[in-house]
This record gives C-alpha cells, structure tokens and sequence, in this order.
C-alpha cells in the first residue's frame, strides 16, 4: 500500500472504504495485526519520540485520523485522499461484522462504558458477537489476567480504547501473547458508543472542524489541541526533510 511520510510515521494512503475491507481480510488472515489511527497530536509525539515513531511504524495500518493530517499531505504534495479516523473505521468493520460471527471485545474507558457500549451495539446489531469487556483504569500487576479475560473470550477484533500512546504501546507490548487477529487503538471511541460522549455533527467534520465541535464541548482539551498548530508549523519547516514513501504491504 502506498503510504505518505508525515515527520517520520509512514500513514497509508488509503480511504474509509479501502480501510474497512483490509481489516476485515485481516480477521480472515493468520497472524496478529496492528491498526493505529494516528493524528496531528499523535504524530507530533512521535516525532518527538523515535521509539514511538518506530512503534507506530511496525503497524499493519496507520490511518489519517484528523483533518490536520490530511492537510500535512497536502502540503507535502503527496495528499491522502481524506480523513480515515479511528471511530469511523470501527463503525464500519462493526457493520461488516454484525451478523459474520467474528468475536469483538472492548477494552478500555472509565468503570461502567465498555458495557454499556456493548448494550448499546447489541440494540443496533443484535446479532454482534460481543465476547468480553474491562474499563481502562487498571493497575500493571492487573495486565496478565486482562490478556487471560481477552484470550479465554476468543476474541478476534480488539478494540483498545486508552488514549495516545497508551493503547499503541500497550497493544506493542502485548500482541505477541495475544491470540486476537486484528488490535485497533481507537481512542475515546468507546465514549462515543456509550453515548458518554457526542461525536461532532457531520456538517462540521465535513468542514475540517471536528476539533472546533470537540473544544466547546470540551474546553479542558486547549492545552492538547496546541499541539495543532505545533504541529502545522513542524510540517511547514520540517516536514520535506522525509522522503515520500512507497512500499508493499
Ligand atoms: N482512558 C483509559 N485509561 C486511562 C486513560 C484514558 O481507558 O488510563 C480512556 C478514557 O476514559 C477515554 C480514552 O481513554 O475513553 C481516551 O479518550 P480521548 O478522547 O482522550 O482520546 P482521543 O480519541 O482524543 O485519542
């Protein structure tokens, strides 16, 4: 798949669609996948951090999750066709999943939302096979039984709802002893599903201002969301140091 090289972290140039249909062949593949969604804030760190930016790097798909990725590519003059974020994507493997039997388990979020974003898919997709949830909020003595709960459950699609980068390098750390197929790290996410947290409305996520939606909402985020414009400038000066990129895969 070709990809685009933005500061160092290798994103797939590919669509929503295109997305959804390689981690539904990934569920039918051997192996373990890793699907991360990358972005303005996220690639920032990873530039910062050239472990992180490795660690991203080695997953089987990085999608363009945020408007300010996309235009990144844009100015790199090797543009993405759109935005691919983590939520959406899921909602559409979910669709794909409803009724196929595949076994999905949700991980992550404070006390009480993994479920009732399970109860909440079960009205949508009744026949959803949802096999195991655990909240986010656990200590490290507690990972263990986490990956035997996750495991016993036979689950083939993780969702792995931390935050960044604590869901890429938790997925990292413990992919080689989980027997799940494909790990997403989709951050608040399971909000979204529990209905905790309101998803910005269409019209402002076509218009390239889901960040504008989500800091009235949510005001405290000022202090994170500097990282755009941080990260705007860092692409503007920097960013043509790093070669576009083309590989297989
Ligand atoms: N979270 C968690 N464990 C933690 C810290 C955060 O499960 O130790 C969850 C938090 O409850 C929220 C998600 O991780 O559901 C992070 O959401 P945020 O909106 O910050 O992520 P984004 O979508 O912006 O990456």
């Amino acid at each position: 798949m070709e990809k685009v090289n933005i500061l160092g972290v290798n994103v797939d140039k590919v669509t929503n669609e295109g997305a959804t249909r390689r981690i539904c062949e990934m569920l039918d593949e051997p192996g373990a996948h890793c699907v991360y969604t990358p972005n303005s804030e996220i690639i920032l760190m990873a530039y910062k951090d050239s472990a992180f930016c490795e660690l991203l790097n080695r997953a089987d798909l990085l999608t363009a999750d945020g408007i300010g990725v996309v235009y990144a590519s844009r100015i790199l003059r090797n543009p993405l066709s759109e935005r691919v974020a983590g939520y959406d994507v899921a909602c559409r493997v979910i669709e794909q999943i409803a009724s196929s039997g595949h076994r999905l388990y949700l991980f992550g979020g404070k006390p009480g939302v993994a479920e009732q974003a399970k109860e909440n898919l079960k009205k949508q997709y009744p026949l959803l096979n949802i096999v195991g949830t655990h909240n986010g909020y656990f200590k490290v003595d507690e990972v263990d039984e986490i990956v035997d709960d996750i495991n016993s459950s036979g689950a083939d699609l993780l969702f792995v709802c931390l935050g960044a980068p604590t869901q890429e390098k938790w997925i990292d750390a413990n992919k080689s002893r989980l027997d799940c197929k494909v790990m997403m790290g989709i951050g608040g996410s399971l909000d979204v599903f529990a209905g905790t947290v309101e998803r910005a409305p269409e019209k402002w996520c076509k218009l390239g201002l889901e960040w504008l939606y989500r800091l009235k909402k949510e005001p405290w985020r000022f202090m994170r969301m500097m990282a755009l414009p941080k990260f705007a400038l860092t692409v503007i000066f920097r960013g043509k140091r790093y070669k576009k990129v083309k590989k297989n895969g």
